[in-house]
């Protein structure tokens, strides 16, 4: 039975700087990613990950990542992890029934933003419809944008466009925002700049088959439909972390990130959570970047202590 010092699950930034740290420290880290794509290989430009002054792409990102993982012996495979346990002291992940053991497990397996299931929308995700204002705020200078949800990210989303675009439209099912006073009050006063559709509902993203040109919007009390012009739509409608086989078995919080301790830590010893599976708030590259490090220099040092006391 091969195990391994270091089983990573994630195939985002994340994973892959967990797992560049972990293949540098030697522990010759398998790295298991799933078929979804992570969020940076479903962004364009990436403009803001230090080092790279006139930006790069977020596929050419993660697979830079990924080879300087390999360069240092980091193993891939291929699978969607569907099963996790404790075994004697050894974890036990399995894919479609293959089992793979370790002493030692970093979760990055991301959050996934929640899109609406309404036409047009996979068809002009990148192309005009998008999850990250932050990512992607720069490319709409000047534009018409939409802004779907009424939570603290739909207003973070909507601060982080008017200082490029010409105006926001905020979408919203409901009469009132969900989001935390004072996100609202910032966005409520820049009346000239961000404007709100209450109780509305899109439809159906419009397009001229290569970006998007407008959104059909249904009043939910008028049942009235429109098309509003725009050339973007962001979707602020929240974000599902992907923790499912890890319920009961790590602590998660109510919305089911991950929990840690600034050290990366979860509460079983050896298992280690880093990006956006433990992180609703920032779910920035960087910062996924920085937590992947973090895991990956704690199960390091898990593993020295484990050769220290003699049970390795
Ligand atoms: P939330 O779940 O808080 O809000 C989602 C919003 O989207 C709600 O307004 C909801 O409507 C709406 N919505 C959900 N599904 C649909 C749908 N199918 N169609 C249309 N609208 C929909 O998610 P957030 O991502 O905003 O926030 C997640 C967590 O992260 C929160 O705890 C938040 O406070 C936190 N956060 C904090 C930030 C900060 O402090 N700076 C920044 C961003 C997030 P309805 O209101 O009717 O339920």
């Amino acid at each position: 039975m091969d195990i391994y010092d270091v089983v990573i699950i994630g195939g985002g930034i994340a994973a892959n700087t967990a797992a560049l740290y972990t293949a540098r420290a030697s522990m010759k880290p398998l790295v298991i990613s799933g078929p979804d794509l992570d969020q940076l290989s479903l962004t364009t430009t990436v403009e803001n990950f230090p080092g790279f002054p006139d930006g790069i792409l977020g596929p050419d990102l993660i697979r830079n990542s990924k080879k300087q993982a390999k360069k240092f012996g980091a193993l891939y495979v291929d699978g969607l992890v569907d099963s996790f346990n404790l075994k004697k002291k050894l974890f036990e992940v399995g894919v479609k029934g293959k089992k793979y053991f370790a002493r030692t497990v970093i979760i990055s397996t991301g959050a996934s933003a929640r899109k609406m299931g309404i036409p047009g929308e996979d068809k002009y995700f990148g192309k005009g419809v998008s999850t990250c204002a932050i990512c992607d705020a720069a490319l709409y200078r000047d534009k018409i944008v939409t802004v779907v949800g009424g939570g603290d990210s739909a207003m973070e989303e909507s601060l982080a466009l008017y200082k490029f675009a010409k105006k926001v439209i905020i979408i919203h099912r409901r009469d009132a925002f969900k989001a935390s006073k004072i996100m609202q009050d910032r966005v409520l006063k820049l009346k000239d700049k961000i404007s709100v559709l209450w109780d509305s509902e899109v439809t159906e993203v419009l397009g001229d088959g290569k970006f998007v040109t407008g959104v059909k919007v249904k009043n939910l009390k008028t049942n009235k439909t429109t098309e509003v012009k725009c050339d973007g739509m962001f979707l602020a409608i929240g974000h599902t972390p992907n923790t499912k086989i890890f319920e009961g078995k790590i602590t998660l919080d109510e919305h089911g990130y991950v929990i840690t301790d600034k050290r990366s830590r979860t509460n079983v010893a050896g298992v280690y959570a880093a990006g956006d599976v433990q992180d609703p708030i920032f779910k920035q590259a960087v910062t996924s970047a920085g937590t992947g490090c973090q895991a990956a220099i704690e199960a390091e040092r898990y593993i020295e202590n484990l050769k220290a006391k003699g049970e390795y």
